[in-house]
Order: C-alpha cells, then structure tokens, then sequence
C-alpha cells in the first residue's frame, strides 16, 4: 500500500483531464501535494475561475458523450459533481462502452464538465490552483508530472527526448499522413434524439450531437473543400467569420445539413474547423529528471478522430488508469515499476482507440477492402450521374434497416414519413453524397472496450471513498532532492537544489 509520505504532484493542464486525474486521487485517498496549473484561469477575489471572453478565452460549447462504462467508474463524489443535477441528455444508443447494466451514455456541454470539475476541485484540501502556465523549465519539478495540456501540449513537446518521438508511419495513405478537416458548427435544434442518432448514424458526412435544444452539427470535408478555409479569414482556433461562411462556396454542403435535421438556417451561431490527424507515440510514462516521472494524458497523449466521440472517454480512462496505479502502489518512494501497469493501459487505449477506432473511421474501407476516406468519397458523390430515385431508395433502406438494429438500444426513432420527408428537402448531389459516405462502420469499430476499472481495481481500503481525505496543511520541511537529468540535454537546467516546499503533514 502507498506510504504516507505525500507524494508531490504537478499537473500541467486543468482541462477535463487534469481535473479528473487530481479529483480521482483525493479521493482515492493518495496522499498528495497536488497543483493544478493552467492559463486559462484567473483569480478574481481570491478565487480561480475561468477566463470568459472578456479576458481573452472563448469557451469552448461542444456537446460530449460519455460512455456509462466511463461516468460509472468515475469516483462517486466526481460523479455526483457531474451529473447529480440530472441535467445530462441521454441521446446516443447502448453499447460495448455502455452496457445495459450501467445505462445510456451521457450528453453534457464541455464547459459544464469543466465548471463542475474547477468547483469541486476548489474545495477539495490538497488541491492548489495555479492560474499560471507551466514551466517545464522551473527548478522545482515534482515526483510526478501529469502532462494533461491537450493536443498542442508544450510541456509534453519539451520533453520529447525522454518521451520518444511520435511518427505517423502507421497511418499513411500513398506514402502520406492521412489528414481531415471538419466543421463544428453550434446551433439551435428540436431534433429528437432518436432523430439525431438514425440520421447521423446513416451516413459519414454530417454528425449532429444534441443537448436540451442546443445541439453541434459537424460537417467532415473533402480536401477541396478544406481548401477553401484560408479564404474564410481563419486563424487556428478562431470562429470563422460568419457572413464570410454563409458567402462562401462551403454555404450549400452546410445547409444542406441543416435541412437533413430539420434546423433553421437563422440559428446557426458559431462555424469552426478542427483538423485531424494520428500519430504513433512509442511511450507515454518517461523520467524526465533524476526521480521525475511524467505521464501523457488525455488529448497530450492521444489525439483520436472525433467522429465517433471517444477523445473525452479515453482522457477519462487515461487520468483514472494513473490515478488508480497511484492508488495501489506500494512503498513510499515512486519507482518506474509503479507506472508500469499505468503504461500498460496507456498502450491498450492508443490500440483500440488510436489504431483501430480512429484509424478505421478515416480509412472507411470499400467492399473490397480498398481504402476509400472521406475526400474519396465525398468526391464520388459530387461527380458522376445522379438518380434520384435510386439513390432515395437506397438511403430509405438503409435507414430503415439502422432502425431494426438500433431499436432495443436506444429511445424512440423517426418513422418513414420523417426520415422520406427529410430525404426529399435535399438536393441530388448531397443524396449522393450521403450513400457513398456509407453508414457508420459500427461492426469494424465494435468490440471490446479498454475498462479500466476491471484492468486496474482498487484496493478495498481505497474503494468507495467517495469524500476527499480531510488533509491537514502545514508547512514542512522536506528531504532535500537532488535531481539531475536522467537522459536529455534538453532538460539539464533542471537541477534541484536544497529546498522547502509546501506539503502535507502526513495523515
Ligand atoms: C467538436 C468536438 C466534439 C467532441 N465530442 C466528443 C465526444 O462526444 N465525446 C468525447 O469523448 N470527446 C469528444 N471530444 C474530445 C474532447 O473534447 C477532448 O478529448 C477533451 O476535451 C480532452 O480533454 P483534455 O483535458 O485532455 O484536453 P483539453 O480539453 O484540451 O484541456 C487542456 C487544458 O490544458 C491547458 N493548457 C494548455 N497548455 C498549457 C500549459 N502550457 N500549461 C498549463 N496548462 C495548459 C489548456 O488551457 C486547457 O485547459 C470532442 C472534441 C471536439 C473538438
């Protein structure tokens, strides 16, 4: 069982990840001197909170699915922080991530995950909030770094010579990275869940995500189309302008998703474009100083295709998986060995999730077991002859064969006179556009899931500890720590020299 020597812990990032991650250890009970960095933060009287607008953040309003196999081993008091106001949207139908015996997975907007998540973690003792960016470079490094800066993570770049460099050999098509391009787009809807999930799960081209009549409609693009972005005024990470998307040649695809799903052109707030590509990381646990570890979590360690909305999912697993390794290790002092497992389900999660599930959705084989992406396919669909009574067949019978599949597992489902008077509001190109998509490749996809609750369980002293332990602060004096770089030049200023640092007497 872990000593009672806290360990000392830094978490760079107070995204989803690193706030799950630090939450899941108190209570878990592993004593810890955690601090959480991140800037997006400030401290308004005392107190951190997010940046809005107005301090130069946009919030981010994506809706995201969690998988029951997920929410239900969350540790129960982040749980309830989550979901006891029972403001979750149950849209997407049962499966191997959400079996029967948990539920359906959940919808919530990110922002409201993050909200609950800093307000938990602003009353739970042990934890420090930094409304700063963290510093690889800073001379106090802890026993343990938790990397959790999402995809563009500059602390995780810094230290890619422990880490090992990350190549995207496996996911080439001709000799080149595969890489796609996709607008979210957030908007008013009343399409129903049922509505929601037939429709997009017939076809590969547009994906809408819905909560409380907020939904996002996510549109993926051919290279050509993709194109045409630089033209819209785009900075990364920026909204694209909305006049300029509603001038420009992308206007028709875009409203022809909105007709699909029945929503009104007028409520259509927000447009920006998220790129995606894979790369293969050869580890995510690494020395980074003499007695540093650092662990890759969340989007830092794998970036995955979000069509089928894992990113979420396998960043939970990933914090759960340390924070559970943490909890059952033995000794006081944190040894390589202690990780092991932990690098373990990380390499399980980038397989499944990375190397089959993303991986598979960009790919999206033919029959023949050619490569066909999505510029593949949305280009067939835009060239060649059109019939459109054929191709309203086709999309009627695959619709109603996705029904049969889908009905003991989800709620109530559009009947023919919806889905045939959806069909008819769309143009000839945008039905042939949506039958060679393909519908969802449910069955490539499928199988089991990484449970990190049943890979890694708690010890029965650590289970159900629902409340965080009631730590008790003061100063101390700790062991002088003497770290040298283990490996890396890249690191060498990070010498420690004698010092004292803020720490938790033992309990
Ligand atoms: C449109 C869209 C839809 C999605 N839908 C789903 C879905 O349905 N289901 C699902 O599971 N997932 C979904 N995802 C993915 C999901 O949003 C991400 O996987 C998740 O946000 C990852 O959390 P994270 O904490 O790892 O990273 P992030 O959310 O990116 O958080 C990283 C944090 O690190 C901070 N940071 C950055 N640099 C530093 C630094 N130097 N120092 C300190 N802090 C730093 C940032 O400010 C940020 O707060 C979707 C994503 C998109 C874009």
């Amino acid at each position: 069982m872990s000593g009672s020597r806290y360990l000392s812990i830094d978490v760079a990032g107070g995204g989803p990840t690193g706030l799950a991650f630090a939450l899941a250890l108190c209570a878990y009970r592993v004593p810890a001197r955690i601090r959480i960095f991140d800037p997006r933060w400030r401290t308004e009287g005392g107190r951190v909170e997010w940046r809005d607008l107005a301090h130069g953040n946009r919030r981010r309003r994506q809706i995201v699915t969690i998988q029951s196999n997920v929410w239900s081993a969350l540790p129960p008091a982040l749980r309830r922080a989550l979901f006891d106001r029972h403001d979750y949207s149950e849209v997407w139908p049962l499966g191997s991530d959400s079996p029967g015996h948990h539920g359906p997975p959940r919808n919530l907007p990110i922002r409201d995950i993050e909200d609950r998540l800093l307000d938990l973690a602003r009353g739970t003792p042990g934890i420090e909030l930094v409304p700063q960016r963290y510093d690889p470079t800073r001379t106090d490094l802890p026993e343990l770094l938790a990397i959790c800066e999402g995809a563009h993570s500059p602390t995780r770049e810094h230290f890619i010579p422990q880490f090992g460099r990350p190549h995207a050999d496996l996911y080439c098509v001709d000799g080149r990275p595969l890489e796609e391009t996709i607008l979210g787009m957030q908007v008013d809807t009343a399409a129903t869940a049922g509505e929601a999930v037939l429709l997009t799960a017939a076809q590969n081209r547009y994906l809408l995500n819905t909560h409380r009549g907020g939904g996002f409609l996510n549109m993926r693009l051919a290279r050509d189309e993709a194109a045409e972005l630089p033209g819209l005024g785009r900075t990364p990470d920026e909204a694209l302008p909305l006049d300029a998307v509603r001038a420009s040649t992308l206007w028709p695809a875009i409203s022809e998703g909105l007709k699909l799903y029945g929503i009104d052109e007028r409520s259509l707030a927000c447009v920006r474009a998220f790129r995606c590509s894979l790369v293969h990381r050869p580890r995510f646990v690494a020395e980074l100083a003499r007695e540093t570890w650092g662990c890759l979590l969340g989007d830092a360690a794998n970036t995955l295709h979000f069509w089928p909305g894992r990113g979420l999912n396998t960043a939970l697993k990933s914090a759960l998986s340390l924070a559970r390794c943490l909890a059952r290790r033995r000794g006081d002092r944190l040894r390589a060995a202690d990780l092991v497992e932990h690098e373990g389900v990380m390499q399980m999660l980038q397989a499944r999730e990375v190397g089959n599930r993303s991986w598979q959705t960009m790919l999206m084989r033919d029959a023949d077991g050619a490569p066909a992406p999505i510029d593949v396919r949305i280009r067939r669909g835009l060239q060649g002859p059109c019939d459109r009574t054929a191709l309203t067949h086709e999309l009627l019978a695959r619709l109603r064969r996705m029904r049969m599949r889908l009905a003991h597992r989800a709620g109530a489902l559009p009947d023919d006179r919806l889905l045939a008077a959806r069909l008819a509001a769309l143009d000839d190109r945008t039905l042939k556009v949506l039958v060679e998509t393909g519908p969802w490749i449910s069955a490539e996809v499928g199988g089991p899931e990484v449970d990190v609750a049943a890979l890694l369980p708690l010890p029965a002293e650590r289970r159900a500890a629902g409340s965080p332990l009631p730590h008790q602060w003061e100063r101390v004096r700790v062991r002088a720590i003497s770290r040298t770089p283990a490996r890396a030049p890249a690191v060498q200023s990070n010498a420690l020299g004698n010092r004292s640092i803020r720490s938790h007497a033992s309990a």
